[in-house]
């Protein structure tokens, strides 16, 4: 993992204001990433706080599933992951998709506000650090 990190953002409704808020205190670290998000919550960010990010298709219609794609791909590091554990959600199976890839290949995940503090401010975040390969990799080698 090279130190400018490739990070995605998601927030359901019901936490978009806590994402807003937590991207707008971390923004300057942030505008030095690489940013993906959801369609939705990409608009709000990048309208509110004035940063570069790539809009997939909002969750419920795709977006999930294009992130957890990129995660398959090797193509994101860190998933900031606000999902609301108080509603079901018509695409419950993409959220449930997307977060079994982000643990299969060992991508970081903060699904609160704490968690995402701990990860924005932790000495790893701000070196070079290449984790360990995730369950994913070492099955390939595994099997070939
Ligand atoms: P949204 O999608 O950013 O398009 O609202 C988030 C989600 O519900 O997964």
């Amino acid at each position: 993992m090279s130190s400018r990190r490739r990070i995605g953002l998601v927030a359901h409704d019901e936490r978009k204001k806590d994402l807003l808020e937590w991207v707008r205190f971390n923004r300057v670290t942030l505008s030095r990433h690489a940013l993906w998000a959801t369609g939705t919550t990409g608009r709000i960010l990048s309208e509110a706080c004035d940063l570069e990010i790539r809009l997939l298709k909002s969750g419920p219609l795709g977006g999930d599933q294009q992130l957890g794609a990129m995660i398959a791909g090797g193509e994101l590091d860190i998933l900031i992951f606000f999902w609301d554990p108080m509603t079901a959600h018509p695409h419950d199976v993409d959220v449930k998709a997307l977060l079994r890839m982000a643990v299969l290949y060992n991508v970081a995940i903060a699904c609160n506000r704490a968690t995402a503090d701990y990860l924005i401010s932790s000495d790893l975040f701000h070196r070079d650090y290449r984790p360990a390969a995730g369950d994913a990799q070492a099955a390939m080698r595994v099997t070939g």
